[in-house]
């Protein structure tokens, strides 16, 4: 990621929401340092001006969470403070993200296994042969990053004796073929084999790398030989995880493998609140549930939505309200799905409704069973659609528009006199109009 650029698009929201002299004497000095583990840190003139520039800190973290998308967290250093706050120099090492904890993290029955299992973990590490390894997996953005940093955060809280490594995939992937260039494997395995709980997100980028999958396999071995708790996470299940050698595929099948799957509207809303009151924001009802019902599928979305909206709100010095909420998420709303209403949709939903094929209300058959269907679909054509009528005959296979007059007759007068048939045609309408 380009953290010049990340920083100018930042700059300019900022521009916008801050005065000018705020903005030239604290804003335009600033430069970004390094993007790391969720972490942005920026640098000041001076400590004095980190004072002055930690008062816009929410609203900074927030632009910088809508334009990299992602749970960021900004940290303010000034030459004088090389060294950031204690708690991430605590963390120096560990590469977690405090955030993402178990206080933070909202279970349900899309996580139910998954959250136990950690939990079950982080209690007791490398205890258990059953849940060694652990194997999360599932889609992106439902939690699988926060699970794994929570447990290390469990244990690095609990436990400050023992050793704690978070690393993404891809990393331990870079440094072991670093290491092989640099000649350097016997510092690679000693770091990661000197820990006694190690954590690795997102194992599909191991696919095709033949050397990484066997150094991994061995790690694993050593690990678990020693007692030692390994974790991984993945976007598939360890049997679905393409070009990757058998032995490896058995290995992460061998402990607790579980499941994050898409949570269902109150967990998802019991998420929102969750970050909501993480934050002290506070959001209209109606807001909320246009949140909810608009973005379905995944949590980092939802907060991405959050954060959009209040960004928005911000930059147009306006209050949050469903109309700013509609604008400002116009790109990520769902379309009202409704289809749109033709012949054939209408035929298609007779059909349905009266459980006959769409050959079946064709002019060829003569069975009342089928009758009745075809006359129906033909009166719902002319009522809902005002087509003329020998298109509508055409469309059902009749030469002249006669008896297309004479079914929606039929139906007509029947509506009139029983009250069975209005109940059907009724209920067709709704599932035609869709409402
Ligand atoms: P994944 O690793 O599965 O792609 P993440 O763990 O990065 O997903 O989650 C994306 C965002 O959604 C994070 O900010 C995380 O805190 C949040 N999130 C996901 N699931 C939950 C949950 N059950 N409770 C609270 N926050 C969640
Ligand atoms: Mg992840």
């Amino acid at each position: 990621m380009d953290i010049n650029a990340v920083w100018s698009e930042a700059k300019n929201l900022l521009s916008k929401s801050l005065s000018e002299v705020v903005f030239d004497t604290m804003i335009k000095p600033v430069v970004p340092i390094s993007y790391e583990n969720g972490v942005f840190t920026i640098q000041t003139r001076s400590e004095f001006y980190k004072t002055s520039l930690s008062r816009h800190h929410r609203e900074m973290t927030r632009y910088l969470r809508s334009i990299i998308n992602d749970d960021v967290e900004l940290q303010i250093i000034s030459p004088e403070s090389q060294t950031p706050n204690k708690k991430a120099g605590s963390y120096e090492k560990t590469g977690l993200r405090a955030r993402y904890n178990f206080d933070t993290f909202v279970s349900g029955k899309c996580n139910e296994l998954a959250y136990a299992g950690s939990r079950a973990v982080a209690d007791s590490p490398g205890v258990t042969e059953e849940y060694n390894p652990l194997f999360l997996y599932g889609n992106v953005g439902l939690g699988k990053t926060h699970l794994i940093h929570a447990i290390g955060n469990q244990i690095h809280d609990n436990h400050p004796e023992l050793k704690v490594l978070y690393v993404p995939c891809a990393t331990f992937t870079d440094e072991y073929i670093t290491s092989i260039r640099e000649k350097t494997t016997p510092a690679f395995r000693k770091k990661y084999r000197n820990t006694d709980v190690l954590l690795i997100d997102d194992v599909q980028f191991l696919a095709g790398k033949k050397e990484t999958q066997e150094e991994m396999f061995h790690t694993y071995n050593y690990m678990t030989s020693m007692g030692r708790q390994i974790v991984f996470t993945s976007d598939v299940p360890p049997n679905e995880l393409k070009d990757l050698e058998n032995r490896l595929t058995s290995r992460f099948s061998s402990g607790l493998i579980a499941d994050v799957s898409i949570p269902d509207y109150e967990t998802r809303s019991a998420i929102l609140e969750q970050k909501l009151h993480a934050d002290q924001l506070e959001i209209p009802v109606q807001v909320k549930e246009f949140i909810l019902k608009n973005i379905v599928s995944n949590i980092r979305d939802m907060e991405g939505a959050l954060n959009k909206i209040l960004a928005y709100s911000r930059l147009t010095n306006a209050t949050v309200n469903l109309d700013l909420t509609k604008i400002a998420l116009k790109d990520q709303i769902i379309g009202e799905e409704k289809p749109v209403i033709t012949l054939e949709f209408i035929r298609q939903t007779v059909a349905d409704y009266f459980n006959v094929s769409l050959e079946d209300l064709g002019k060829k058959s003569r069975s009342r069973t089928f009758v009745l269907p075809r006359q129906i679909a033909m009166y719902l054509c002319r009522k809902i659609l005002d087509t003329p009528l020998p298109t509508i005959g055409k469309f059902f296979g009749y030469r002249d528009h006669s008896t297309v007059i004479h079914s929606c007759n039929k139906i007509a007068n029947e509506l009139e006199t029983d009250e069975k048939m209005r109940m059907v045609v009724e209920e067709l309408e709704i599932r035609i109009k869709g409402d």
